[in-house]
């Protein structure tokens, strides 16, 4: 094979560029990242050969070494971990754009990271991060197991391209090499590196060593203490200690918001150590994220990202289970029925509910911040996890027509301030609390001062639905069905002075709407539809049809308000003449803008303007 020159991927090269101008002032974390590839690769190459021992190739003794050069001007992490085959390199290294490359640009590009850098944190910027100090990397591997005298040099300037090639290489694992640039050989000096891979790489699994001169002699020095911290006592472990673990399993820049750390004791035993992020990764709501703590089996690590350890409503947990208890050669499928993952998935579950609740209680702006990023995802436990919905109904946080803007409330804080003579919790669905403020659903409870819950999650309504009730009372959507806020009386009252009106509109609107009604719920407005009890939320209607779904229509029930200006004239038009043209286009009218109100078009957009422009012209003359 002779040399080969490929091209970065755009989105490499943009990337490179950049994160070395973004990063320059974290130019030492390029360490971390290598000795965190190093450490993977090991525990890749150590997890493979539990199956397969030849892999090793007689050699265990696992380490990463870090080589100074001053006269070459170079330092060089070297493992002998698992190594790279020639696609394998060309793959990680240069063709294949990570997932998230695409959202981790934009996030450079913005003002926010360029405000506050810790934000890149949430990408991991990996081997790329060589750049920022060297001018040149090379990077020399062998796959284990693979033939036992050549391997694949990869080298490159980052200037848009990267060469590959054979080359003579005998041991199996990686070195990258890098050729420091001028103003960054203080990567040159033993005590500078020393300090560095203590801050950050100190938990390291493996020896991280180095060649020093004592009294003249080469000796080589281990730089971390590779405890295993999650192993250790709470009491022997420091804030910085966890909050470099933390970033060495997440690749985040920025501290953990909450760390999480015990052994459980009992059936079966298991250590724990989970952290809950600042913010949120940008694909959390999607399909391809990675759930779960990583799992060990005895200091081993099985698997990166274990799902089975965490319910999904959970899968912002990150960090480490060890269990004693499981057998090294763990399998997937093993995983998914396994009665040991079980217990642990259910006691991590409690913990953390457990957690969030002192959190709440107890730092209250803390689990704002919390409830800001991952209260979407949380939630979705109200569906899903049945024995717990009521434990996680008390950790919700809503905003409501008694918070201030920006502010919540709790479901147990709502019930306190309800009415005597109120039995639902009232709750209205939408897309955002300014959009809700206005909606004539909210009028009469407004002026009865009433809460209502505004709900603005596109799941919130199924949630509810799942929920049901709190403590003793149940959730009533004001967009849905019918609300109680007048005595029978008062409806008779109406209904015996409108009751001709709406059957009238009824006749005329035939099938558009299930039926025509006097409405308690407005004040201001006319007129309104609203769904019945069982009816999907409007929300959730619309979403649907934004994902190309198809929602059968239904029929809504048109609401009238017998106490508006307009619809009280419009009675008396309707009574003086029964067959008046003014009530039929009026009445169509009053239909289309309710339509319109709930978010869709008109149905004939040039009848509704014909008609609009005939009552507007008659009202001027
Ligand atoms: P990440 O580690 O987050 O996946 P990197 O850019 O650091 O991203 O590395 C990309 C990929 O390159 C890794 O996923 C791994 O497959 C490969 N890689 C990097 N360093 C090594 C190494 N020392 N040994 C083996 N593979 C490596």
């Amino acid at each position: 094979m002779a040399q080969e020159t490929m091209q970065f991927k755009t989105e490499v090269n943009k990337l490179l560029e950049l994160m070395i101008h973004s990063l320059y002032s974290h130019k030492e974390i390029f360490l971390r990242e290598l000795i965190s590839n190093a450490s993977d690769a090991v525990d890749k190459l150590r997890f493979e050969s539990i199956r397969n021992d030849a892999l090793a190739e007689g050699d265990a003794d696992y380490k990463i070494k870090i080589i100074l050069d001053k006269d070459a001007g170079t330092l060089t992490v070297s493992d002998n971990g698992i190594g790279m085959t020639k696609n394998e390199i060309v793959e990680a290294l240069g063709t294949i754009a990570h997932s998230g490359t695409k959202e981790f640009i934009k996030a450079l590009e913005s003002k926010d990271v360029k405000d506050n850098p810790e934000m890149i944190g949430q990408f991991g910027v990996g081997f790329y991060s060589s750049f920022i100090v060297a001018d040149k990397v090379t990077v020399l591997s062998r796959k284990a197991g693979e033939d036992k005298s050549v391997g694949i040099i990869w080298e490159s300037e980052a200037d848009g391209n990267f060469t590959v090639d054979r080359q003579e290489k005998t041991t199996k694992g990686t070195d990258v090499i890098l050729q420091l640039k001028e103003d960054c050989k203080e990567y040159l000096e033993d005590f500078e590196i020393k300090d560095i891979v203590k801050k950050y790489s100190d938990y390291i699994n493996y020896p991280v060593v180095m060649d020093t001169v004592k009294d003249d002699v080469v000796e080589e020095e281990i730089l971390n203490s590779m405890k295993a911290i999650w192993l250790k006592d709470k009491t022997e472990v420091s804030n910085e200690e966890y909050s470099e673990f933390y970033k060495h399993v997440t690749r985040d820049f920025t501290e953990p918001l909450k760390t999480i750390h015990y052994r459980a004791e009992g059936t079966t035993e298991f250590s724990v150590l989970l952290y809950i992020p600042k913010t949120a990764p940008m694909n959390i709501l999607y399909q391809d994220f990675k759930s779960g703590p990583a799992l060990y089996v005895h200091r081993v690590q099985i698997m990166e990202n274990c799902e089975e350890l965490v319910p999904t409503y959970l899968r912002f947990i990150k960090g480490v289970v060890d269990s004693s208890d499981l057998p090294l050669n763990v399998s997937r499928e093993i995983l998914q029925n396994n009665k040991m993952i079980e217990i642990i998935r259910k006691n991590i579950t409690k913990k953390v509910l457990e957690t969030l609740k002192t959190m709440k209680e107890k730092e209250y702006d803390t689990y704002v911040d919390f409830y800001e990023q991952f209260g979407r995802v949380l939630k979705e436990g109200l569906h899903f996890d049945f024995s717990r919905k009521e434990e996680i109904a008390d950790l919700l946080l809503v905003q409501s027509t008694a918070t201030e803007n920006g502010k919540y409330t709790t479901l147990s804080d709502y019930m306190s301030r309800m009415k005597t003579e109120q039995n639902e919790i009232y709750y209205i669905t939408g897309k955002n609390r300014k959009e809700l403020e206005n909606s004539p659903y909210l009028e009469t409870l407004k002026e009865k001062d009433l809460e209502v819950l505004f709900m603005t999650d596109e799941i919130d309504d199924i949630v509810i639905s799942s929920l049901m009730k709190y403590k003793d009372k149940q959730f009533k959507s004001i967009l849905k069905g019918d609300i109680d806020l007048q005595s029978k009386e008062e409806k008779e009252e109406s209904t015996k002075t409108f009751g001709k009106l709406t059957d009238k509109l009824k006749d005329m609107l035939g099938e558009k709407v299930s039926e025509v009604r006097l409405s308690a719920r407005l004040k201001n407005s006319p007129c309104v539809l609203v769904s019945g009890d069982g009816d999907i939320d409007p929300q959730m209607e619309a979403m649907l049809k934004a994902m190309g779904q198809n929602v059968p229509a239904r029929q809504k029930i048109l609401e009238l308000n017998p106490d508006h200006e307009l619809v009280v004239a419009l009675n008396a038009e309707f009574e003086k003449n029964a067959e008046s043209a003014k009530v039929t286009d009026i009445g169509e009218l009053l239909y289309t803008q309710a339509l319109i109100l709930e978010g869709n078009m008109p149905e004939d957009i040039g009848r509704f303007t014909n008609l609009l422009t005939k009552v507007l012209t008659e009202n001027v003359k």
